[in-house]
């Protein structure tokens, strides 16, 4: 174990909505230093968790009375093209992920959207992107997973060695393990894309159009968006992408266009096209992450809400819910996401997921004005009221939220999984010091 980073520099995450001070802030640059932190720890019942990228929402990466593993220097990435594989130290970014795989003309078949996560983050949570409709979570795309376990073990696991620990360690929310390094699966990567953003004004029509892009393989990447219309209301955009071998040409054949949107329904007058580097593509979340940054508001308090809803729901619970008066501020400070999935594609056993082939990823990602604690509780209030009425639906929760959530409501969310859940926290975390900030055991 090396340093000591500044206690304070971990006491807040993304949420800015829960703060805790740990003992202390442990820099681990191998995993030999987790285990040695997690050896001392054990026995001695200290909470330990994990720290990435810190987009955690709600307190979910601290550690109050405990230690904070600051993963930063386990940031090694190495590809290795003829295998078509790339092994990432834990606190590796998904940038550096994507910096590595395209310098080879390879890529993940599935990446967060926002690539300022750590790997170790976003494996830990499972991970949607753009092509999770067609490849699954992040995590299914994972090959092998190295970790230390709550009782300092180091071992490495995949489907075909100790696959108890990878199933509990994949979206595993960090109750079993930390992962140190994960080896992933890669494909080649598309040098240039075409991208669509057609418009809806009835949400009907989107989810008819979403519903199609889901169930058929025409595009690489599909998300949607709920947005506030001009006079009042929302309207709804799908987000579609597909790979371009040419490169950016203004007299690009119409006849692509035509194959891929001829048949949907979306406002014509209003659709956008256009050609990008498949790197820009994926980097498209790095402009608006310095805008928020220079505006202030990637520091204020993100109250974020992201639910799996059945897909023949969206159109009913979804307009509903953005006609509150609690949901309000998502017209002027915030993204409502709505991202297709097909539930064939998920394989994590610990994501639980509703019945039914279609379903549909609702990120009610809010920002809350700076100072005010009264309204962040009021929010933090409506996504558990949401949080309850999207399960009267079949709607499941996806953890990346701010929601509190009591041991109870945790066993009800994994459901049929979670015997297996507890056996694995039994076997590799019997002192139950591992990333507690969830609030999964009594
Ligand atoms: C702006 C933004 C955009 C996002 N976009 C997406 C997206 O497109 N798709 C998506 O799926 N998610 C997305 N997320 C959610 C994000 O990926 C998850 O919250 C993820 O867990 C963040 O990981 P982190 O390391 O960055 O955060 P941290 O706060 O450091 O960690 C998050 C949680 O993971 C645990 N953890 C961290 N490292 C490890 C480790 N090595 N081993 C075990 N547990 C660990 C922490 O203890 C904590 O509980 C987004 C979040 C933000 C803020």
């Amino acid at each position: 174990m090396t340093g000591t980073p500044d206690v304070k520099d971990v006491t807040v995450d993304f949420g800015h909505i829960i703060d805790s001070c740990p003992l202390g802030v442990v820099k681990a640059p191998s995993a030999a230093a987790v285990q040695e932190l997690l050896t001392f720890a054990g026995p001695h019942g200290l909470p330990v968790s994990a720290r990435g990228g810190g987009q955690a929402l709600y307190g979910q990466g601290q550690a109050h009375g405990g230690y904070v593993v600051d993963m930063a220097a386990l940031n090694e990435v190495r590809c290795i093209p003829h295998e078509r594989t790339l092994t990432a130290g834990a606190g590796a970014s998904w940038r550096d992920v994507v910096r590595a795989a395209l310098g080879e003309g390879l890529t993940p078949a599935v990446l967060p959207d926002h690539l300022g996560g750590s790997v170790g983050g976003v494996l830990s949570t499972g991970g949607f992107g753009g092509s999770s409709h067609r490849h699954g979570l992040v995590a299914d795309r994972v090959r092998e997973v190295e970790v230390v376990t709550g009782t300092g073990e180091h071992l490495t696991c995949s489907p075909d060695r100790r696959p108890d620990l990878f199933r509990a360690v994949l979206a595993g929310l960090g109750q079993c393990a930390l992962i140190v390094g994960a080896t992933l699966a890669l494909v080649p990567a598309p040098t240039h894309v075409r991208r669509y953003r057609l418009y809806y004004d009835s949400p009907d029509t989107y989810v008819t159009d979403q519903r199609r892009l889901a169930r058929d393989a025409r595009f690489s990447h599909v998300t949607g968006q709920a947005r506030p219309a001009l006079g009042g209301g929302w309207q709804y955009m799908i987000e579609a992408v597909a790979p371009h071998a040419a490169p950016p040409c203004p007299g690009r054949p119409p006849a692509d266009d035509e194959l891929l949107v001829g048949d949907l329904e979306h406002d014509r007058d209003t659709e956008e096209i256009a050609d990008l580097s498949y790197a820009e593509y994926l980097h498209r979340l790095d402009r608006d992450e310095r805008l928020l940054r220079a505006t202030g508001e990637w520091d204020r308090p993100h109250p974020w809400l992201t639910l799996l809803l059945p897909e023949q729901t969206v159109t009913s619970f979804v307009p509903a819910l953005l006609a509150e008066d609690a949901q309000r501020g998502l017209r002027t400070c915030g993204t409502v996401q709505l991202r297709p999935l097909t539930g064939r594609a998920l394989h994590a056993p610990l994501v639980p997921r509703p019945a039914g082939e279609l379903l549909c990823l609702l990120s009610l990602m809010r920002t809350a004005p700076p100072g005010r604690p009264g309204v962040v509780r009021q929010l933090v209030a409506a996504n558990r009221a949401l949080y309850q009425r999207a399960r009267t639906v079949g709607g499941v929760l996806h953890p990346v939220a701010a929601l509190p959530m009591t041991p109870d409501d945790w066993r009800a969310h994994f459901g049929p999984v979670w015997p297996e859940l507890v056996r694995a926290k039994d076997r590799y975390d019997p002192h139950h010091i591992l990333t507690r900030g969830y609030g999964l055991w009594a």
